[in-house]
């Protein structure tokens, strides 16, 4: 496979907006590409329009920092690849397929279109990355509280309009201040840590696990109904109650932690569906903590309480 790397050399041509023929498809490749900030979108456009100008069976496009893998359909024989770069600021990699081979006249079309590309490409990658980083718990790499109140709006909607069942657990680690007062804040940290692998080895990749607070996470389950969200909670439960969460080579330290469970009706919007899960774990705590609980009936508005069961 042949690799070329694009750079500032290539990028400098969009820089030169004189207004000749030969670029004119360059700018008007430019005028959509400015339109999404979006990554997959940038090059599916892109690969659109060089589609438009010569014979192409597929492409793909692969960010490794950013966890980008993209590609059409179809890939084919002939493959030319391309590393992307911008003032040293690595773009990921694209190539794209074909039958037959490219031409030489090809290849410099190629060439000219990526110039055309990397300085939108570059701006939608920093506006991932700071997304990213804006959305996520610095100490637990989790999704974090901003990051939840988008997701939990979003997966409402789809539930409601795919007619699909939604399901929420809070949990909250029992007596933690203690476990900070004995070992150490630092020490506090190391268990929250050790509680969000536990989360991300418990559930499901399309589970939407976040911090929800110091010592709180929340779980959103898609397509979990009540039954399945206290199963998961309870194995979750007995998951945490058998971690030795390791602080230095002498210390190990045993944590448990209260749940409380609820699940989507007509009448929850996001703040009713977190507030019956969170009085449900204030029934976890107050029946001796280490155990779960679940909110069967929305929350009352007269009365502010939830129907628990167990
Ligand atoms: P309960 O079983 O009722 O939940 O008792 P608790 O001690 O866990 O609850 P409490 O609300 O009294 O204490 C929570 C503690 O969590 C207090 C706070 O200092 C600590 N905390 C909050 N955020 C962090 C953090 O980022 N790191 C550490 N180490 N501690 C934190
Ligand atoms: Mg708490
Ligand atoms: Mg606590």
């Amino acid at each position: 496979m042949a690799i070329y790397d694009i750079k500032q050399k290539n990028a400098a041509s969009a820089q030169n907006l004189s207004m000749d023929a030969a670029r004119l498809p360059g700018l008007q490749l430019l005028l959509r590409l400015q339109q999404t900030l979006n990554v997959e979108e940038l090059i599916k456009v892109f690969t659109d329009f060089l589609g438009n100008e010569m014979e192409l069976d597929g492409f793909t496009y692969q960010h490794e920092e950013e966890a980008i893998e993209c590609q059409s359909n179809h890939l084919n024989r002939h493959v030319i690849a391309y590393t992307l770069s911008l003032e040293g600021e690595n773009l990921g990699k694209i190539a794209f397929y074909r039958a037959r081979p490219f031409e030489e006249s090809e290849l410099h079309r190629i060439e000219d279109m990526l110039g055309w590309l990397i300085y939108p490409l570059n701006n939608a990658l920093r506006y991932r990355k700071v997304y990213r980083l804006a959305h996520s718990d610095p100490l637990t790499g989790l999704r974090n509280r901003s990051a939840m109140e988008v997701d939990i709006r979003r997966e409402i909607s789809l539930a409601r309009r795919q007619k699909r069942f939604l399901s929420l657990i809070m949990i909250d680690i029992d007596h933690f201040k203690h476990i900070n007062d004995t070992y150490g804040h630092a020490c506090g940290d190391q268990v929250l840590r050790c509680v969000a692998e536990c989360l991300k080895e418990t559930f499901r990749d399309s589970d939407l696990c976040f911090r929800y607070g110091g010592e709180e996470f929340l779980i959103l389950l898609p397509d979990a109904d009540m039954e399945d969200a206290r199963n998961s909670a309870e194995r979750l439960r007995a998951n945490i109650e058998a971690i030795h969460c390791k602080i230095d080579d002498s210390t190990h330290v045993k944590i448990t932690v209260s749940a409380g469970v609820s699940s989507l009706t007509d009448t929850d919007d996001a703040s009713r569906l977190i507030e019956r899960a969170d009085a449900a774990l204030y029934e976890a705590k107050a029946g001796g903590r280490n155990q779960v609980k679940s909110s069967l009936m929305p929350l009352n508005a007269s009365s502010h309480e939830a129907n628990l069961i167990q």
